[in-house]
């Protein structure tokens, strides 16, 4: 049916690969590229011995567009699939709209030198994507990703109006490491260590990890779950305030020892996203931190526990008051067994097969770009069921201050 070309071979890419490596019948061909191709040499090799499926890899340094144009024009993707960094998202639209081709990614663009998670620089797209004839699906991952497309589902199939949503993510897993951060570090402690944002009406600021509360997660039990600003909201926001939405809010857990490594690494400026001389040179102390860290990717071996996360929804049916939640739970060991990647990896990498698929079965059409809650949740919902990441849906008395 379709050709897609991947960028990026880290910890998300192999579970992206071997996803779309396990349905020939969608992805007929599949082309691995990233910056380096030793990266996709190793999951390639991957793929052949647990799938028996050869898959084509390159080089490409996708912030130069340019390179990244040559590619989509050797290889004749039907669509480019980008799990590299957010960085690279305007760069790999601006070559998809050079060469007519779709694009689909799993994090919003963040300019390198501000940490700003902000939808406009991609919805600036969204004219030129529409005349081009083409579509991009923006938030393809799980928190952004399933996440919408549960609230989506929630409003058409449990709600009449939706009022509040608290999405809740917890990784009760297990790496055996001091500190570790679960994808991209550099990514990750951006993310953390801004402002906390939710919505109410309007956007209302608080300090990094002051607001926390315990929640009981299924399949995990109580942990301290912390407010942040996550991207999901802004699109969300957008999207069902229209339709009556009053607030939305966004929690993640941590551990104290995770919390505490931070605090530290803050402190002492490890965390800094400017460049600082160092013995002549220019370094940036997250990217080289980032060095230091263990790989996400290799986080697998010996990962035990699961992830549970899911949207709590209240709103109103038929009149009456409904609150429901709506979850998955993975299990670190059995994403292992199956791809060789950790959970949060991996509920990353399936919906983005499933949102490529999507695109590839023209289930989910543009033309312009588009986020995940904007199409029909009944497809893509069906999907997660079939492809490794069953959902569920409880009515929900646990109350979140
Ligand atoms: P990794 O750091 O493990 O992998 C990133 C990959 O991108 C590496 O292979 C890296 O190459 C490659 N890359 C970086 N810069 C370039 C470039 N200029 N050109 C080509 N390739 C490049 O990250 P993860 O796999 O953990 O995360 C991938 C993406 O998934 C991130 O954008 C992250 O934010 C997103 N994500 C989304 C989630 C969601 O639920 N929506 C959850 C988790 C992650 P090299 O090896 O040379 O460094």
């Amino acid at each position: 049916m379709g050709k897609v070309l991947i960028i990026g071979a880290g910890g998300v890419g192999s579970v992206v690969v071997h996803k779309c490596a396990q349905l020939p019948e969608v992805f007929e061909q599949i082309t691995l590229a990233s910056r380096t191709v030793a990266k996709c040499e190793a999951i390639a090799a991957a793929v052949k011995s647990r799938l028996g499926r050869e898959i084509s890899v390159a080089e490409v340094d996708a912030d130069d567009v340019a390179q990244m144009v040559a590619l989509i024009r050797r290889e004749e993707p039907n669509l480019v699939l980008n799990v590299a960094l957010p960085y690279q998202d305007l760069p790999i639209m601006d070559a998809c709209l050079e060469t007519g081709v779709d694009y689909l990614d799993t994090a919003n663009y963040e300019p390198i030198d501000v940490a700003k998670f902000e939808y406009h620089w991609q919805w600036a797209y969204r004219d030129r994507y529409r005349e081009a004839g083409i579509t991009a699906l923006l938030g393809s991952g799980f928190d952004p990703g399933v996440t919408n497309v549960f609230c989506a589902y929630a409003l058409k199939h449990l709600f009449d109006e939706i009022h509040t949503i608290d999405i809740v993510d917890c990784n009760g897993g297990d790496h055996g490491k001091a500190f570790a951060t679960n994808f991209n570090p550099e990514i990750n402690i951006r993310e953390v260590t801004q402002r906390g944002k939710y919505w109410e009406g309007e956007w209302h600021e608080i300090d990094p990890l002051s607001v926390h509360q315990s929640f009981d997660f299924p399949g995990v039990g109580e942990r301290e779950m912390y407010l942040l600003y996550h991207e999901e909201m802004e699109s969300l926001v957008e999207h069902l305030a229209p339709k009556g939405l009053k607030r939305i809010r966004f929690w993640m857990t941590f551990g104290q020892e995770y919390i505490t490594h931070l605090r530290v690494l803050e402190n002492v400026g490890m965390t800094r996203i400017d460049p600082v001389d160092f013995e002549g040179q220019k370094i940036v102390p997250i990217q080289f931190l980032k060095a230091l860290l263990p790989d996400p990717g290799s986080l697998g071996e010996g990962y035990h526990g699961k992830t549970s996360i899911g949207c709590v929804i209240a709103g109103i049916k038929d009149g009456q008051p409904v609150r429901k939640f709506i979850y998955n739970i993975c299990d670190h060991a059995e994403t292992y067994a199956e791809v060789g990647a950790q959970a949060v990896s991996y509920t990353t990498g399936v919906p983005a097969m499933i949102g490529a698929k999507m695109l590839l079965e023209k289930r989910w059409q543009g033309p312009g770009v588009f986020n995940m809650e904007q199409f029909d949740p009944d497809p893509f919902m069906a999907d997660l069921n079939q492809f490794g990441l069953p959902w569920h849906v409880a009515d929900c008395d646990q109350p979140i201050e």
